[in-house]
C-alpha cells in the first residue's frame, strides 16, 4: 500500500492519505494545516475519507482536523490518553505556538491493538507513549506511520508535558522493533524510512541497556 501525502503548516507535518484502491475509501493521517490543499488532492483522487486519524494531540498536527470532519463527515480518532490535549489549547501547545487556538472534540476512542477498517485496507492502532501519553501508530500493509514517535535517523522530542525518553525507547523497541523488518516508515515529520534502517542506524536506538532496565 502506498499512500497519498502532503507537507503542511510551519513545522512542516506530513499528512498521509493511505487509501483502498477499490472503493476509495481513505483516512487522512494527521491534518496539521492546509485542510484546502488536502481537500483539492482528496477530490483529484476521488477519495471518500472514512476517518480522520490522529497520531498525537499536539497542534501541528491536528490544525486543520474541524474544517476536513465538517467537509468530508469523517469520524475523528484519537488515543484516549491524548483527549484532553485536543479541547485545550495549552495542553495541544496551539496557544504557545503563535497559531489560532485550536480547539477539537474527538468522535472515536483508538486503544492499543484495534483495527480501522477503511474499505480493503486495515490500519492497525499501536500505543506507543512517550512523546505524548496517547502516541499512537498504524499499521497498515507494508506501511508504517509512527507520527512523532519515530524519524529517519531519530526519535520524537520528550520534554513536552507527557514527554518521557525513557517510555518512549521502550515502545520503539517492545512495539515497533517487533514488527516486519521491511515496513516502510513514514513519519510525523522528514523523510520516509525503513524499520530495518532504524533498527541499524538510528543513533537513539542503539546498545541494549534500555531493554536490561525492564
Ligand atoms: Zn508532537
Ligand atoms: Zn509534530
Amino acid at each position: 500500500m502506498k499512500p497519498l501525502s502532503l507537507i503542511v503548516g510551519a513545522l512542516g507535518v506530513n499528512c498521509y492519505i493511505p487509501y483502498c484502491e477499490q472503493t476509495r475509501q481513505c483516512a487522512l493521517i494527521d491534518p496539521g494545516d492546509r485542510a484546502d490543499r488536502i481537500l483539492g488532492l482528496i477530490q483529484r483522487n476521488n477519495l471518500k475519507p472514512k476517518y480522520i486519524l490522529l497520531t498525537h494531540g499536539h497542534f501541528d498536527h491536528i490544525g486543520a482536523v474541524n474544517e476536513l470532519r465538517e467537509q468530508t463527515g469523517a469520524q475523528v480518532g484519537v488515543h484516549p490518553e491524548d483527549l484532553a490535549m485536543l479541547t485545550d489549547p495549552m495542553k495541544n501547545l496551539s496557544s504557545l505556538a503563535g497559531v489560532e487556538p485550536i480547539k477539537v472534540s474527538a468522535d472515536i476512542m483508538v486503544e492499543d491493538g484495534m483495527t480501522l477498517q477503511v474499505g480493503n485496507i486495515r490500519l492497525k492502532a499501536i500505543h506507543t507513549p512517550g512523546h505524548t501519553r496517547g502516541g499512537l501508530c498504524y499499521l497498515a500493509e507494508g506501511v508504517l506511520f509512527t507520527g512523532d514517535t519515530l524519524f529517519a535517523g531519530s526519535v520524537g522530542r520528550t520534554d513536552l508535558p507527557g514527554g518521557s525518553h525513557h517510555t518512549l525507547i521502550k515502545s520503539i523497541r517492545q512495539k515497533l522493533f517487533i514488527l516486519e523488518d521491511d515496513l516502510t516508515v513514514f513519519p510525523g515529520h522528514g523523510p520516509i524510512s525503513s524499520l530495518r534502517q532504524e533498527r541499524i542506524s538510528n543513533p537513539y536506538l542503539q546498545g541494549r541497556e534500555e531493554l536490561e532496565w525492564e
